[in-house]
């Protein structure tokens, strides 16, 4: 019998590829999902326990069945742009669902722990590039419901209940180049979805949202990074905790800044289609650029991105949706 692992949000876009590294790596994810965003379909490498975060008796209920090792935290609403529209759903899911999934894990003593965090904790610091410990200043409320449960963790943790990594997603990209699990949201809000579906004439013209940033050719510079160097990198975190490894805080990106009009070059070079574009005003809530340094996983999660180029992240995105239309 291999070592089970809870999943909250394992039937999402992250989730399921982490679900299915983990499957790899020798375990066996348990799905833990409100299906609010995630999709039962994405569920392929273990049982789907369908239920919410903020239900402590769901909680208990799963944690009793399984008895879960470790414990990987996906389960979250994940879009800037809604986060600024709709706050209080985002405090609500993210900060007290995590709590309330905390109080569980420290019942049942699970004590390990890797939450997915995320670029957007650091707001726009002024350096070039984002290190684990430059001040966080969040700028829109996404950012902020991530930061305050990276607070409880390392207070927990000093408490002495538990050992956690939190890995920072830069931004999230691509999809399992074998395809059994893609990225699937609806409504899609990601550049690179939208950039092929606009390719397709799925949607019509896309929207550039702004260019007049303060950047080369003045859209934004974000830091695109596969979703199954992420998935290993998760991996890496839980074994790292299992064998007894400290707590830690983790920034994961390519480590290449990408604007929004060399994603859709890329996508044309791809496509062999034109993207339609319309110049739009900026989304609130967008900070100029966001780039990582990944020195700290390089070492010590052994993080080695194996689909860098952002050619591949849009490759694998194209493949997805042109099979799943
Ligand atoms: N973006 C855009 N048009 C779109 C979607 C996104 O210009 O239809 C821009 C967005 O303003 C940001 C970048 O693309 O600068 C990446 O946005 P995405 O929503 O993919 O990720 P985020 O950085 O918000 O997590």
């Amino acid at each position: 019998e291999r070592p089970r692992v809870l999943v909250t949000g394992g039937a999402g876009y992250v989730g399921s590829h982490v679900c299915k590294a983990l499957s790899a790596a020798g375990f066996l994810p348990v799905v833990f999902d409100n299906l609010s965003r995630g999709h039962r379909r994405a569920v392929r490498w273990g049982p789907l326990e369908v239920g919410d975060i903020r239900d402590p008796a769901a909680l208990a209920r799963v944690l009793t069945r399984h008895r879960p090792v470790g414990a990987l935290h996906f389960a979250a609403f994940a879009y800037v742009g809604e986060s600024v529209e709709n706050p209080l759903s985002y405090y609500d899911n993210n900060v007290a669902g995590t709590l309330t999934l905390l109080n569980a894990l420290t019942l049942f003593k699970v004590r390990a722990l890797v939450f997915s965090s995320t670029c957007a904790i650091f707001g726009q610091p002024g350096t070039p590039v984002i290190s684990e410990d430059l001040p966080k200043n969040p700028i829109n409320p996404y950012g902020r419901t991530k930061l305050m449960v990276e607070a409880a963790l390392t207070d927990a943790g000093e408490a002495g209940d538990l050992r956690w990594v939190a890995l920072r997603y830069f931004n999230a990209a691509g999809s399992d180049p074998d395809l059994e699990v893609g990225e699937d949201h609806d409504p899609e809000p990601h550049l690179i979805p939208r950039v092929l579906m606009a390719a397709r004439g799925r949607v019509g013209a896309l929207d550039i949202f702004g260019s007049d940033y303060p950047t080369p050719d003045g859209t934004c510079l974000r830091d695109y990074v596969h979703v199954c160097d992420l998935a290993d990198a998760h991996v890496a975190a839980l074994n790292r905790l299992l064998d007894g490894g400290a707590s830690g805080v983790f920034n994961l990106g390519a480590e290449r800044p990408i604007s929004v009009l060399e994603v859709i070059a890329a996508a044309e070079r791809v496509t062999g289609l034109g993207v339609p574009v319309r110049q739009a005003d900026r989304r609130p809530g967008d900070p100029p650029k966001l780039v990582a340094d990944s020195a700290r996983a390089r070492s010590e999660l052994d993080f080695r991105p194996r689909f860098a180029a952002i050619e591949e992240m849009v490759e694998h995105a194209w493949r997805w949706q042109q099979t799943n239309a």
